[in-house]
């Protein structure tokens, strides 16, 4: 057994940090965070660096590479904002569903406008009715001539205002089933008519954005069909797994960054003519954090590894997600504490974490959600 990352691999993850770090600078990020600005300087230089292609076989004129290598990408984008990490992996790992379900003329068509930043993708599957219970989604689609005309409404949607994003949109295609036999995807370009998205206030993760999306008449081609109709259940259950995966990776690269902030600060801050991390209390506060950092980066990359080797992965990407997800919450909170009212400024860069890390354990399936699916494969 080797638990350690490859020299490449290290490699990978530590000149993509240095790359990054002239782009995502401290004040780049407060400004996005504060205006909720979506972060385009920083989604054209993942194109030009080859992110983008991450994933897509070279004959869709990506890189190749693994859902493992796209988890590196994600924790190491992370380490700077978990919000401006998703704006990558929302594309990328809805780009993967098209890969992975989608018809040969689709990617063929569209997979090459994703990698070369033409367009990006989000995953419309929330409405007001439907959270964990997918299967309560209303949207529809009616079929009339040779056209299928879209009606109904979704919410929360990650990045969905964001310019050139091709929408996939989860809608019923037979009402006299059940959502896992009568619901199809559909890919819809975000500027098409009768699609109205309005950016949500939210606390956090707030440069990506959610939307809430209108969807009123809208028609588009049989083509817009991702992959077959009445199929869409399946697709959704394919790209969960990546999806999952791919946030716990993020969940441990954010984490480690508020550790480190919160090691640098007790390093250097002095009170009672003594360092923050001389103080047992302190120090065995960072210790702690930093062992539930590492054991969430470990369930991720053990999650990443199974999917990126076409195993099952159920079981393990619910625990990264699990863990991750509150390991970024608690340390945060943590993190806040040993900053003390530096933390609680929204000057410094705690805070974003304390607020984007507060969304990760309801996004992409709850906690609770999670424990189901991890008691279901125990047998329970
Ligand atoms: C930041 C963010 C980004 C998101 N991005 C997207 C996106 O891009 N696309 C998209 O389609 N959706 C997105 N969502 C929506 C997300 O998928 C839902 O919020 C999530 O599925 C939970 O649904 P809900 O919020 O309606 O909560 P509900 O399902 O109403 O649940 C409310 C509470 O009840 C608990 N609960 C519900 N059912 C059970 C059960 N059976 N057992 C135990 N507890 C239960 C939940 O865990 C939760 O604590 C996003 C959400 C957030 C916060």
């Amino acid at each position: 057994m080797y638990f350690e990352l490859s020299e490449e691999q290290l490699q990978v993850r530590e000149s993509l940090r240095r790359a990054m770090a002239s782009i995502l600078t401290p004040d780049y990020l407060r400004k996005i965070d504060q205006e909720g600005t979506y972060p385009y300087e920083a989604y054209d230089a993942w194109v030009q660096l080859g992110l983008t292609g991450c994933g897509i076989p070279t004959q869709y004129g990506g890189t190749g590479g693994s859902i493992e290598d796209l988890a590196l990408i994600s924790e190491a984008l992370a380490y700077f904002s978990y919000d401006v990490s998703t704006a990558f992996m929302v594309s990328l790992f809805t780009g993967m569903t098209l890969l992975k379900c989608g018809r040969s003329e689709q990617k063929a068509a569209l997979l090459p406008q994703l990698v070369n930043g033409e367009i990006r993708m989000s995953v419309c599957i929330s409405e007001p009715e439907a959270g964990s219970d997918v299967g309560a989604i209303k949207t529809r689609a009616v079929k009339a001539g040779n056209k299928w005309v879209l009606n109904g409404q979704k919410l929360w949607v990650t990045a969905a205002g964001a310019r050139k994003s091709m929408l996939q949109i989860y809608a019923r295609t037979d009402a006299n089933t059940s959502a896992k036999k009568g619901m199809s995807v559909f890919l819809v370009p975000n500027d098409t008519p009768g699609i109205e998205c309005r950016k949500l206030e939210m606390l956090g993760r707030r440069a990506a954005g959610s939307y809430e999306i209108f969807i009123t008449d809208v028609r588009v081609p049989e083509t817009a069909i991702l992959g077959e109709v009445n199929r869409g259940w399946e697709y959704l259950l394919a790209g969960l797994q990546a999806e999952r995966a791919l946030t716990s990776s993020g969940y441990a690269g954010a984490a480690q960054k508020v550790v480190d902030i919160a090691f640098t600060y007790a390093s250097e801050r002095k009170q009672f003519g003594k360092k923050l991390g001389e103080f047992q209390a302190i120090a065995h506060m960072l210790a702690d954090m930093q062992t539930e950092v590492d054991a969430a980066r470990l369930l991720a990359y053990r999650a990443a590894g199974r999917l990126s080797r076409g195993l099952d992965a159920s079981r393990e990407v619910s625990m990264a997600k699990l863990f991750g997800s509150e390991t970024y919450i608690k340390v945060a909170n943590q993190g806040m504490q040993i900053l003390g009212a530096y933390g609680y400024s929204l000057e410094t860069e705690m805070q974003r974490h304390f607020r984007d890390a507060r969304s990760t354990t309801i996004g992409a399936g709850s906690s609770q959600m999670q424990r189901n699916t991890i008691a279901t494969m125990m047998g329970l």
